[in-house]
């Protein structure tokens, strides 16, 4: 098993559900398991034109190689509707390997640790937000980077879903260690549609 670090963006679209059907979808791979998600971010674009992207982290442990994993996360950012007009083209999903254990990657199709994940806000603090401790092979602890990002606009985007507040929630122990953003816990549970829960996602934009 390895630990993966995915870092997913949008900006097209209803960006916000696409992210969280995102992580539903990743969630529900019996290739992987997905150990923890940041909460989202609104985010200046960055080396790219159009609207704040929406951003989150997802640490996950899985049997796949680096060149599987990769040909997962095209899979589902090609289901989500991406198309790739232009580099760096506002997209409706994209999905980088940040980290694949400890994998120092330099192939044509794949630069792993991801090349540009040191000088990007949007990347740095939800991955400093699962792990304050986390180190980059060959580079270092992630958060020595973060003032050297510290211009770059990023906010964290308030949860919805208010389950988590603070009035006491009677047997739910998994929801304990979420940030608010419970979708991947929650993936499967068949908590959807029951009271002080997330809304369902939209019908037919996870995968089945
Ligand atoms: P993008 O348009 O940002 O999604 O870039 C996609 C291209 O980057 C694909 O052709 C991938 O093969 C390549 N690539 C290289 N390294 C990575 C990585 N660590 N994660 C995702 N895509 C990568």
């Amino acid at each position: 098993m390895t630990v993966a670090w995915l870092g997913i963006g949008a900006n097209l679209g209803d960006a916000r559900q696409t992210l969280k059907d995102a992580v539903v979808c990743l969630a529900q791979q019996h290739t992987l398991t997905v150990l923890a998600k940041s909460s989202l971010y609104r985010t200046a674009p960055v080396d790219a034109g159009g609207d704040d992207y929406l951003n989150c982290v997802v640490k996950l442990e899985t049997r796949l190689s680096a060149h599987e994993l990769l040909a997962l996360c095209q899979r589902v950012e090609h289901h989500f509707g991406r198309e790739r007009p232009f580099r760096n083209a506002p997209r409706t999903l994209d999905i980088d390997i940040l980290l694949y254990g400890d994998a120092v990657i330099d192939e044509p199709d794949l630069s792993v640790p991801h090349p540009r994940m040191t000088g990007r806000a949007f990347v740095l603090v939800p991955a400093v937000e699962i792990d304050a401790d986390l180190e980059i092979p060959g580079r270092g602890p992630a958060s020595a980077f973060l003032a050297a990002v510290a211009d770059q606009r990023i906010e964290k985007v308030k949860p919805m879903c208010q389950c988590m507040g603070s009035a006491p929630v009677a047997a739910a122990p998994a929801a304990a260690a979420d940030n608010g953003n419970n979708i991947a816990n929650n993936a499967g549970a068949g908590s959807a549609g029951e009271p002080g829960m997330p809304p369902d996602p939209a019908p037919g934009r996870t995968c089945r």
